[in-house]
């Protein structure tokens, strides 16, 4: 065992401070990724406050991770020492069912084993996530960061790449096409740059009227202010997808009324439940479905796709000591528009 630096929540009430574990030593398979950057998603403050229920305590957060191989397992194959690798949301899988066959592993039938707030595929190995100064994987779960990348900016392409660009490609943004991306965060910023990257005309929808600018600056065609309720009747039947990234309740039938006839509108956000009507699905034929992030195949694909068109994340960079206060700024929609630690501070501390 490696006894290594992380930062944990001991509850759900409880800020996050440091904390030691061990990660395995590298198996036949593994290799062992000294990490540089770790992004900070909305799903880290979700689950470390328990919002979704089922928190596991003491949790080590992070799934939006690029760093160094420093040590590989004697039968790895795909990396060698000094590869600069990435990983998302998920470390193993069963491998086996029909989901993980198709390369859609986040869908594991028996479960996959998240980053973090999770168990190995033994089922009783807590996993720890990237607020760490290492991690241990299996070399099936590992991302190839391309070339020329600036790594702290393509951390949360991680999870907020890959759960933007998956429903944007389902769904097929294309040119001509009237996309809105709702929510202006993590996820919200990347499905901007995404959709723009494949040649959509973008919206934004944001609650919050003082990011007008940045939305043009990060490529949007336009912006409409949610916060203001003639929006919805001004903005009526207007796109062909809407992009759900919001991360609190809100009111999804007045947004549906924002898509024309036979067009989507997929969540990707995940808030505490809200009433569903059906009369605006029944009465534009419109469709209401979700998305959860990507499979590994798909996860390098959006990789590939984003160094092609030169698309990274807008990031505010931190010391892990300041984790708690960018908890709160992200709480409070006020994240420009990814923080991602630095993995540093905490080796200076260790
Ligand atoms: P984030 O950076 O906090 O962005 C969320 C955005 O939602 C905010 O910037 C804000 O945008 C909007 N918002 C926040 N509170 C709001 C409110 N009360 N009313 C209306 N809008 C509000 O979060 P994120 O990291 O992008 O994550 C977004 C959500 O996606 C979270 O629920 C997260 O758990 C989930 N998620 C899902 C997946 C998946 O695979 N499906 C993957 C990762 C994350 P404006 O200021 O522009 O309104
Ligand atoms: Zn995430
Ligand atoms: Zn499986």
């Amino acid at each position: 065992m490696l006894p290594i630096p992380a930062y944990a929540a001991r509850t759900a009430k409880a800020l996050l401070e440091p904390y030691e574990i061990n990660r395995r030593e590298p198996g036949l398979h593994d290799i062992l990724i000294d990490i540089l950057y770790c992004g900070i998603c909305h799903s880290d403050i979700h689950q470390a406050r328990d919002e979704w229920g089922g928190s596991m305590f003491p949790m080590v957060p992070g799934h939006e991770i690029v760093g160094t191989v420093i040590r590989t397992g004697v039968h790895v194959t795909k990396w060698k020492i000094g590869d600069t690798v990435g990983v998302g949301c998920f470390v193993d899988s069963c491998r086996e069912c029909e989901a993980c066959r198709e390369g859609e592993e986040q869908f594991c039938e028996k479960g996959m084993s998240a980053t973090y707030n999770s168990f190995e595929q033994d089922r009783y190995t807590p996993t720890y996530g990237g607020y760490s100064t290492c991690i241990t994987v299996n070399e099936d779960y590992v991302l190839r960061i391309p070339s020329g990348m600036e790594l702290e900016r393509v951390a949360p392409l991680l999870c907020a790449g890959i759960t933007t660009y998956s429903p944007l490609k389902r769904f097929g943004a294309k040119p001509g096409d009237q996309v809105a991306v709702l929510g202006l965060g993590g996820l919200g910023h990347m499905g901007v740059k995404i959709a723009k990257a494949m040649g959509a005309t973008v919206t934004v929808l944001s609650h919050s009227p003082g990011k007008r600018n940045d939305a043009f600056a990060l490529g949007a065609d336009d912006f409409v202010d949610t916060s203001d309720e003639l929006s919805f009747s001004k903005n009526a039947k207007r796109f062909d997808f809407i992009l759900d990234t919001v991360s609190a309740s809100h009111d999804y039938n007045s947004f549906l009324g924002l898509l024309k006839r036979d067009s989507s509108m997929v969540l990707v956000g995940i808030p505490d439940p809200v009433p569903l009507s059906a009369a605006p699905l029944v009465m534009q034929r419109r469709h209401l479905s979700g998305s959860l992030i990507g499979g590994i195949r798909e996860t390098q694909e959006m990789l590939d796709f984003c160094a092609r068109h030169g698309v990274v994340s807008d990031v505010e960079v931190i010391s892990i000591q300041n984790v708690n206060e960018a908890y709160e700024r992200v709480l409070n929609s006020d994240v420009r528009y990814r923080f991602v630690i630095d993995m540093a501070s905490l080796k200076q501390k260790s």
